[in-house]
């Protein structure tokens, strides 16, 4: 469609050196042409040449002082990309390839995303290029305050609510909740991810991973599977790849590694949840390397590789974007892969996603198969502004359903474009139209 080409011409010119947020945005629009040729509302009131540009961008200074007494300064970022259906939500990643393109493809992401959780979240992303690899908790801690003592004028429980995301977790989440608590002198739910008894929600920290394998299940069940018995391999080791491990071995499932950015552990008998009592130990309270895994267990360590290399039924990427390029789709399906459910975001890159679609295999795009995370923020919103906790089933079951009532709304959106299984069409479609929607109704904004 003409018009598609032309906008994305023009978003390549006005965001050039943004290659990952370029690759977003073609990906998002180049999928959701069916909708826009349906409804010419959409072209009428320039929706596309809206979304793709954040409404605001705040990027800022971060001086901190490291622990031998030196001076550091890092760069802080907040996207606030949509409003239309809520306040901006999206996480906070401190990373050090952290730039304006990764932050605002995931800001970019986050909106449709977060449409598709059924609940009224606009969308947002921030960070920072610090590290906390390395760090001591109290240099984590300075940073942190010195971010939100930016931050906090940006953001708010009706305005926007970050969260935590890749280097940002329970720790960091406190440290940046206690300075906001400082500088605005209220208690309020301005972040989600918080400990359990100052606010935060029960299954917060488990749900990405919970909700990305609850997706792969409803993936499999319309060829009428299960994932019992199923060989998985996971990337990561950080939030996302913990639960998602946790949720498969529940789920009897087999999944057999883990890794980190220096290279994977393969467990051909199985991750258990012992050994994952001993990983998470690791990664969250010691910040060590997944090789020590293998030295523990006795098992066979990967240096400088992913697990996409090994045969497979089931492939969780949980780690981060482009991970999964074509010559790793390719060795994954000829090794008989046949379900793809992502709890990093933008995992696959286009040629890999490429390779999955033609293969029909069951392929769960990050939008959709990792949106329990953010939904699940969602909920801690909710009981924060309630004053009144839910218990860890009712969580959970909320949790559940709304991954299953996003992969029907992507499976039935799929269809009724012409695509049946595509669920990549049928997530950006869906996500796309209820906000479209929304800024038309809203006027020119
Ligand atoms: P964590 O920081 O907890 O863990 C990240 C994991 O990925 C670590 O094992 C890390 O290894 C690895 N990793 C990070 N960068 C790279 C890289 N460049 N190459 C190889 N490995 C890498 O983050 P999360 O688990 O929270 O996030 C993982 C993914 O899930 C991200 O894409 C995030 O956007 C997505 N996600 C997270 C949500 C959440 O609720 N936390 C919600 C939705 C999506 P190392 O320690 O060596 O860096």
């Amino acid at each position: 469609m003409a018009i598609i080409h032309e906008i994305l011409e023009s978003v390549r010119k006005r965001n050039a050196g943004e290659p990952e947020f370029l690759q977003a945005a073609t990906e998002v629009l180049e999928s959701i042409e069916p909708a826009v040729q349906r409804h010419k509302k959409y072209v009428e009131g320039r929706v596309l040449e809206r979304l793709v540009e954040p409404e605001r961008v705040i990027i800022f200074r971060v001086p901190w002082q490291d622990d031998k007494g030196q001076y550091r300064i890092n760069r802080g970022f907040r996207i606030q990309m949509n409003s239309a259906i809520g306040p901006y939500k999206g996480g906070l990643r401190f990373h050090p390839t952290v730039n304006l393109s990764i932050l605002k493809f995931l800001a970019f992401e986050q909106v449709f995303k977060n449409s598709l959780t059924t609940l009224p979240m606009g969308g947002g992303k921030g960070g920072s290029d610090f590290d906390p690899k390395g760090k001591s908790d109290n240099e984590v801690m300075r940073f942190c305050q010195s971010f939100m003592t930016e931050l906090f004028r940006h953001i708010g429980p009706d305005t926007d609510v970050p969260a935590g995301d890749i280097g940002v977790g329970g720790r960091e989440i406190g440290y940046l909740y206690g300075q906001y608590k400082r500088l605005a002198n209220e208690s309020t739910g301005v972040l989600t991810g918080k400990g359990i008894n100052w606010g935060g929600s029960l299954i917060r920290p488990e749900a990405t991973g919970y909700g990305c394998v609850y997706f792969a299940e409803e993936m499999l069940k319309t060829r009428g599977e299960s994932l019992a018995g199923k060989v998985c391999t996971v990337s990561g080791s950080g939030n996302a790849a913990q639960f998602t491990v946790e949720k498969l071995i529940q789920v009897g499932a087999k999944p057999v590694t883990m890794s980190d950015s220096n290279g994977f552990i393969y467990d051909k008998n199985g991750i258990n949840q012992e050994k994952l009592e001993w990983i998470k130990n690791l990664k969250n309270v010691r910040r060590g390397r997944i090789k020590e895994y293998a030295d523990e267990f006795g098992v066979e360590y990967v240096e400088g590789q992913r697990p996409w290399i090994l045969a497979c039924q089931c492939a969780f990427p949980c780690a981060t974007q482009n991970e999964i390029n074509g010559e790793d789709a390719a060795r994954l399906l000829k090794n008989g892969c046949y379900l793809v459910s992502e709890a990093a975001n933008m995992p696959s890159d286009p040629d890999a996603i490429h390779q999955f679609l033609a293969a029909k295999i069951l392929y769960g795009p990050g939008k959709a198969a990792n949106a329990g995370g953010v939904a699940t923020s969602g909920l801690e919103m909710s009981q924060n502004s309630m004053r009144l906790p839910w218990t860890r089933e009712e969580v959970d079951k909320r949790l559940h359903h709304i991954m299953v009532t996003i992969h029907k709304n992507a499976w039935d959106t799929a269809a009724d474009y012409g695509q049946p299984g595509n669920l990549l069409v049928g997530a950006n479609i869906a996500g796309f139209t209820k906000v479209a929607d929304a800024m038309l109704d809203q006027g020119l904004v």
